[in-house]
């Protein structure tokens, strides 16, 4: 099949390069130039594990290419992607601005019969509103689909080859018929392809993401409570995921998520209830818990030197400042808020990631007190404090020995509970972590006092 790929993001690109790698030929179209030059050149512009291969091959067969013409794509193409982002605006809806400026542009240059899929994450109406835009622009025929997506950043490219679920809204069979073709080598396992209309299918990619949202704030909520009555939320959190109707994905306290969708997704789900006179109010409750989550880390250093202004001066090494691990997206990143706290509080820091420090520096700009190491280790040197942010694989398992050479204090605050108590006890660390006891006896009281 001829297909284009509208927007070369994060999803975008991912369709562009999955589609291609099982037999069709895809264009990749971007507005963004400099994106498409270091595609055409063979360079990855971010940061997703396999994602590298898999376009460097395609584009060497002939199967896959990029272009910033957009009439190009179009008139090459029977099926047309549009995956450009869909930004929360003012109001907290989704911004459709891309989207239906991208709907026009498809108008313009329909050159016969055309399926235009909605990728992007819009919510109910917006398929009905690209039909409207692309009418007013040709006399061709043409049915417009929702296919939203359900790909984890970091993983996306086994989830997008074998999806647990492809949802497909259509009002056409013709239109149905093709989806299913094109979806067909994906699901090979007989994971499903699930029709439906297209307001249930846009409805879906906003329910799924909110009730995944809702699991992280509840057990936020839980953990927090676990630490003021003395449980412990590991014990908690297993003790009720193996009821199998509860189940043990998405039970992880931590400080909140972030990321490009749930926070936006979220607020795009509560005004969309707005507009019709609907309170969502767990969603709300949701993004609440979310924010506070978010600056709890910084209340509990600051309650560990004793004030605010305390921090003055004080080196802190934050490991991880990707929303997640293995990607180098830090939109709404957790990381990004400590951060932010611990600079206004007069902290300097000293950062590590593996893949985000370029990103992250992009996004939070110059800041003298604020600098990026080589590795993990390099930021703890002569740090005060360690405070962890994402939970990368490598620093589930540091050198502990090395740790306390370099740190001044052996201070670890664990934003995403990777270690374990009862091994930073044995280590001699003061630990603190996310709904479960951490280590604050009296021999390690010197490295409080050592430390404040
Ligand atoms: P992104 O910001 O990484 O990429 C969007 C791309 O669209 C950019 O390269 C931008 O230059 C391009 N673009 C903008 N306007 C354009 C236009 N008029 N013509 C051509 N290109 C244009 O976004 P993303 O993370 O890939 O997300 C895209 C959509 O998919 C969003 O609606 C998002 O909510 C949804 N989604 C994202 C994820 C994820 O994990 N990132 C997962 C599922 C769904």
């Amino acid at each position: 099949m001829d297909i284009a790929v509208i927007g070369t993001g994060y999803v975008g690109l991912v369709a562009g390069a999955c589609f291609a790698d099982t037999g069709n030929e895809v264009v990749c179209v971007d507005v963004n130039e400099a994106k498409i030059a270091a595609l055409v050149k063979g360079e990855i512009p971010i940061y997703e594990p396999g994602l590298a291969d898999i376009v460097q091959r395609n584009v060497k067969d002939g199967r896959l290419s990029f272009t910033t013409s957009l009439k190009h794509g179009v008139q090459k193409a029977e099926i047309i992607f549009i995956a450009v982002g869909t930004p929360q605006d003012e109001d907290g809806s989704a911004d459709l601005t891309h989207v239906l400026a991208v709907a026009r542009g498809i108008g313009e240059h329909m050159n016969g019969y055309k399926v235009i899929v909605d990728k992007s994450t819009v919510p109910v109406g917006t398929a009905e509103k690209v039909r409207k835009e692309i009418a007013s622009k040709t006399t061709h025929s043409f049915d417009v689909v929702s296919n939203p997506e359900f790909l984890k950043e970091g993983a996306a490219i086994d989830d997008f080859l074998k999806p647990d679920r492809v949802v497909v809204g259509v009002s056409s069979e013709k239109a149905g018929k093709i989806m299913m073709d094109l979806y067909a080598p994906f699901v090979r396992t007989n994971n499903p392809i699930i029709v439906m209309d297209v307001p249930s299918a846009e409805m879906t990619k906003y329910a799924a993401n909110t009730m995944l949202a809702t699991r992280i704030s509840f057990m936020n909520e839980i953990a927090n409570l676990c630490e003021k009555v003395g449980a412990d939320i590991d014990a908690v959190r297993i003790g009720i995921g193996t009821d199998s109707r509860i189940g043990m994905s998405f039970l992880f306290p931590g400080i909140g998520y972030g990321g490009s969708c749930f926070p936006k997704d979220v607020q795009a789900l509560i005004r969309t209830g707005k507009d019709v006179g609907i309170s969502l109010k767990i969603s709300a409750a949701v993004e609440d818990v979310n924010a506070q989550q978010k600056s709890l880390m910084f209340q509990k250093i600051v309650k560990f030197y004793g004030s605010a202004e305390s921090l003055k001066g004080k080196k802190i090494a934050v490991w991880g400042l990707a929303f997640k691990p293995k990607t180098d997206d830090v939109r709404d990143a957790p990381a990004l808020v400590v951060i932010a706290d611990l600079l206004k509080a007069g902290a300097e820091v000293s950062a590590f990631d593996p893949e985000a420090m370029k990103t992250f520096a992009a996004k939070l700009g110059n800041n003298p007190a604020l600098t990026y190491a080589e590795s993990a280790l390099h930021a703890l040197q002569d740090s005060d404090a360690l405070v962890i942010c994402t939970e990368w694989g490598e620093f589930r398992r540091p050198n502990f020995n090395k740790m306390k050479v370099a740190m001044r204090a052996p201070v670890v605050f664990d934003g995403r509970n990777i270690l374990e108590s009862k091994k930073m006890a044995e280590e001699g660390f003061y630990y603190e972590c996310m709904g479960r006891p951490g280590v604050t006896s009296t021999r390690n009281v010197a490295a409080k006092i050592n430390a404040a």
